[in-house]
């Protein structure tokens, strides 16, 4: 008999081989199947409610993702990739979900019958390969000649990114002030330079981009009435010190004998906090903003001298305003002097809604920009909110990488043409892999046509032809059910997005694709499983 070897503790969780491949995919499939009905102008969203009873509606692929807290750890890679073109590109993110799910589901058989998977991923990779070339060959440059054509171009892309969201019908007024954003950036386009401000009520083409900071009043105290409202120029002190009386008797044991002794203290922390104003007024600041609070007597003290101050600024806002008028935020009053302080040409604090907003315009500094949301519900305006992300990171896109493709299925129906194309010039198994991935590609048209409730065969059919007959830049209409040509329709993408989103499809699916063993712990506590059987249901081989 042979003795039996323990390698692994009691409880842990195996499985590997082909079926454990196989349900790792399976896994995959059903993430895609998630989100698949969001894609394209006619894509549905999703309503998720999270555990502490929020609701977030959204139709991004990369938030839907985030949101679903997947745990099953080959599918986790999807909402990898998911995030990662969010982050490098902002857009595409269900595309780059759906690819790789459909590459993974295009090979599978080829899995099951036993094909090795470096042989797939290897493939995959050359496909890949020929997939890039062709888009760097196809993708259209526009040359930043004319600012007006650039423009154009800029708005564009934008609309196309926003016209699969709830805001579709609003794309082109959005799309012009994306750019106007964008473009007021300096040269490195730093995202975090464009503040986004929600204020429910009143309709979306009521929104409005504000050239410099600009934020929701903050709580204040009465006297606050007292202060000017306004300032040409503007000298802005950046505080992060509390200008409350502090009341120190609450936070310690103080022992007096006598009422003057005890009045004594109480002056002091009067005497306290009238210095540090003291020395604020000093400075020759007009307006006042500080991260934490600021009093009742402070917010009459700065009145009384025609100062404007708000407390309790939000860190962001506070630090968009230091890199805008310059200055340094200061922590301690005994350093506060001229040098510290910003400037910038005008404030204002003006009427939105029913908020009210301090603004700063005329900024020195850096250039920024704040785009003012109106719209109905909270969760409306969150949504309008992560559209316009997709919007403005397409646009910082574009600007660095001046090329763009047809989009609307155009661009993989040519990819996928080529890939036909060429495996029919190789022999062996490569040739049908390849043609599996180049029916992959196919993904992204067949699920517009399905999400806008088109008889998706036909149109593919069609589209088939178009582009063996030349018709490189023919993809779906989604307004008349038929094909046309997306480049002259002005449905335009960065060819970044799909130039991204191929790349981390196909590294994704190698990856699901060359993992065959999954080794699981048991977690504390624990009870061993049965029969050891794995989670991936493999069969120990
Ligand atoms: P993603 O999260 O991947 O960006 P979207 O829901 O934004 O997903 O859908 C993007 C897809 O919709 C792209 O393939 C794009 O080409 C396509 N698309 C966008 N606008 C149009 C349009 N007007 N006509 C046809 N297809 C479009
Ligand atoms: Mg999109």
């Amino acid at each position: 008999m042979q003795p039996q070897i323990v390698l692994l503790k009691e409880g842990t969780d195996t499985s590997q081989g082909k079926p454990q491949l196989v349900s790792n995919i399976n896994a995959c499939q059903m993430i895609v199947d998630a989100v698949r009905t969001t894609l394209g102008p006619r894509g549905m969203d999703k309503l998720i409610v999270n555990a502490q009873g929020k609701a977030t509606i959204s139709n991004d692929g990369a938030t839907i993702m985030k949101l679903l807290e997947i745990i099953h750890p080959a599918a986790k890679t999807l909402v990898d990739i998911a995030k990662s073109q969010d982050a490098e590109v902002g857009d595409g993110t269900t595309s780059v979900v759906l690819l790789a799910g459909e590459f993974l589901k295009q090979v599978k058989p080829f899995v099951e019958e036993g094909v090795h998977p470096r042989i797939i991923i290897k493939a995959i990779r050359k496909a890949l390969q020929l997939c890039m070339d062709k888009i760097n060959e196809m993708a259209v440059h526009i040359e930043k000649q004319s600012k007006e054509e650039q423009r154009s171009l800029l708005e564009k892309c934008a609309a196309t990114a926003m016209s699969s969201k709830l805001i579709h019908q609003q794309k082109d007024f959005f799309a012009h002030i994306v750019v106007d954003a964008v473009l007021s950036l300096d040269e490195l386009l730093p995202l975090n330079m464009i503040g986004i401000k929600k204020v429910t009520g009143g309709s979306l083409e009521e929104s409005q981009l504000v050239s410099g900071v600009a934020f929701k009043k903050t709580f204040s105290y009465a006297g606050f009435e007292m202060a000017p409202k306004s300032y040409e120029p503007c000298k802005i002190a950046l505080l992060n010190i509390e200008l409350e009386l502090k009341a120190e008797r609450d936070n310690a044991e103080v022992r007096v004998d006598n009422v003057r002794e005890y009045q004594k203290i109480v002056d002091a922390e009067w005497q306290i906090l009238y210095n540090k104003l003291a020395k604020i007024v000093d400075s020759g600041a007009n307006v006042v903003l500080s991260k934490l609070a600021i009093g009742d007597v402070a917010t009459q003290y700065f009145a009384d001298r025609d100062i404007f101050c708000a407390g309790r600024v939000p860190e962001e806002d506070l630090k968009r305003t230091m890199k805008a008028c310059g200055g340094a935020v200061m922590t301690t009053a005994n350093d506060i002097k001229a040098e510290v302080l910003g400037l910038c040409e005008t404030f204002k604090e003006v009427q939105v809604g029913g908020e009210r907003f301090n603004l700063f315009q005329g900024c020195p500094n850096a250039k920024t920009s704040t785009l003012i949301l109106r719209g109905g519900a909270e969760q409306f305006l969150e949504e309008t909110e992560r559209s316009l992300h997709d919007a403005i990171m397409i646009v910082r896109r574009t600007i660095k990488h001046d090329s763009v493709v047809a989009g609307g299925g155009a661009i993989e129906m040519e990819l996928s043409r080529l890939l036909r194309d060429y495996s029919r010039t190789i022999a062996g198994k490569e040739q049908l892999l390849i043609a599996a991935i180049a029916k992959g590609l196919e993904i992204i048209p067949r699920q517009l046509c399905d999400n806008a409730g088109f008889d998706a065969t036909n149109i593919l059919n069609k589209l088939r032809q178009k582009h063996s007959q030349g018709g490189q830049w023919y993809g779906v209409d989604i307004t008349k059910e038929d094909i046309s040509d997306n480049f002259e329709q002005c449905v335009w993408e960065p060819s970044i997005i799909k130039i991204n989103a191929l790349t981390a499809a196909a590294e994704a699916a190698c990856m699901v694709l060359s993992v065959d063993e999954t080794i699981k712990s048991p977690k504390a506590g624990e009870a061993p499983m049965a029969g050891g059987m794995g989670r991936g249901m493999g069969r120990p081989m």
